[in-house]
């Protein structure tokens, strides 16, 4: 039934029904009872709050936040917070639900939350970003902490913001640093949380190189989106000799042939905060994620490879570093082309396992080196990416489908082993 569905049928799904129909697909895999389907599929509580918020032109502003928890069967809800415009309940649910997965899928004791709150924040003061942050925690501070739910990180939202939200958080449950993670290293943050994402995404598309025989020397790839995640993948697939020809940004897009400066192009953005008039890179005709490539990293915003699009890529591998770049449709376009998909639960998965590992270094009072950070992420990621190879070979299956396969797996057993039985 799921499967009769046109390509741009499945591209008008919500952002939420497309992480379902992800889910489905592997549940008729794993032959989930529908009982399990419903408890497992929805998240089991949202909180939608009001926050009036006092401007610095002495204006009182309503702003919408939300924090849904999808599932802690495994562990405390884990999972970042969103500051954007476009952040409404649907796209909150469907973050939740791949936090969810991705957690289950790298193995680590959290289950899976996202937050977010409806605004922009770069036409907001640093006051204003404080006094919302701190709004946000008063209203939703019964359903977070170290062993509930554990926000992080997400779009426009950074180290300071978590500083924010634990001393919030303490002054009324006394010293928490355990609540966020993702907070400065002053602040008893983890060394290596910062590139994380960007390390998990560089070491896993070697992985998947290997796999594939594309030899990642040489190789070029298109990368969209040159901010936390973007520009670490970009610095590290560069010293592994891989020629960046592409990256975009909100500003623009640029493209040498030969493959960009790399840590040149970092100095520019460090002081632009934009790859346009970099000087090593031409800006690029054309639209970036359909130029002719190996890789292609979309590592920016959610739903942007469609059927249409996905119809009109010119690579031998898509590496998921946002959090759904590619729609249902695209995905099935993409399938039915045999271009490989490192799904975003995996691909993006380093900043979360790295998060656990500030979470238990919170805990234990202890400080881990970075080495010890790299080694880890490094073994945990691994671990996962031959996991979901095997999984995609015993189910003659797609790697999405194989990594959810896994995930729901291991959440329904731990469910059925607490309570759902
Ligand atoms: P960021 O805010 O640091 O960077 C976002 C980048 O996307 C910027 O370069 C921005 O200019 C670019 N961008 C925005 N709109 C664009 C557009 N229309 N076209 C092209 N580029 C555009 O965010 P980030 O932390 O790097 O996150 C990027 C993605 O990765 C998001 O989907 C996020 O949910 C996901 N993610 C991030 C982390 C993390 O640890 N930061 C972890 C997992 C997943």
């Amino acid at each position: 039934m799921e499967l009769a569905r046109t390509p741009s049928e499945l591209d008008a799904l919500s952002a939420f029904e497309s992480v379902s129909y992800g889910f489905d697909r592997a549940a008729d895999i794993l032959q989930l009872p529908d009982y399990e389907r419903a408890i497992l599929k929805r998240p089991f509580r949202e909180l939608f709050v009001e926050l009036p918020i006092k401007m610095d032109n002495g204006e009182w502003r309503v702003f919408n936040g939300y924090r849904v928890q999808h599932d802690n069967t495994r562990g405390p809800c884990k999972g970042g917070l969103r500051y954007h415009p476009s952040v409404s309940p649907d796209e909150v649910r469907a973050l939740a639900a791949l936090m969810t997965w991705k957690t289950a899928l790298v193995d680590i004791p959290f289950g899976g939350a996202k937050g977010g709150i409806a605004c922009e924040p770069q036409q907001m003061s640093s006051d204003e970003r404080q006094r919302l942050t701190r709004a946000f925690v008063r209203a939703i501070g019964d359903i977070i902490g170290p062993s509930q739910d554990i926000p992080a990180p997400d779009m426009n939202t950074n180290a300071q913001t978590m500083a924010w939200i634990m001393d919030e958080y303490s002054a009324t449950h006394g010293y928490s640093p355990a609540v966020v993670t993702g907070k400065p290293l002053h602040l008893l943050g983890s060394a290596g949380r910062e590139d994380a994402t960007g390390r998990g995404v560089a070491l896993l598309t070697r992985a998947a190189c290997e796999t594939l025989g594309i030899a990642i020397k040489g190789a070029r790839i298109a990368i969209q989106g040159f901010g936390n995640v973007g520009s670490h993948a970009a610095r590290l697939l560069h010293e592994s000799g891989a020629r960046i020809i592409a990256v975009g940004d909100a500003t623009g897009d640029i493209f040498n042939a030969q493959g960009i400066d790399i840590p040149a192009l970092l100095v520019h953005h460090n002081k632009h905060q934009s790859v346009q008039g970099f000087g090593g890179a031409p800006s690029l005709q054309g639209a970036l994620l359909e130029t002719p490539c190996d890789i292609l990293i979309p590592a920016a915003l959610g739903g942007v490879i469609d059927s249409l699009i996905a119809a009109r890529l010119q690579t031998s591998l898509v590496v998921e570093a946002a959090n759904a770049p590619v729609t249902a449709g695209g995905a099935r376009v993409l399938e039915e082309r045999g271009i490989p998909t490192l799904p975003d639960i995996l691909a993006n998965a380093g900043g979360v396992v790295v998060s656990y590992f500030e979470w238990t270094q919170n805990l234990t009072e202890f400080r881990w080196k970075e080495a010890r950070v790299h080694l880890e992420l490094e073994e945990t990621l691994h671990t996962a990416f031959n996991t979901v190879i095997q999984a995609a070979k015993t189910h003659e299956t797609d790697w999405r489908t194989a990594a959810y396969v896994l995930a729901i797996d291991r959440v329904a057993q731990a469910a059925r082993l607490r309570w759902m039985s």
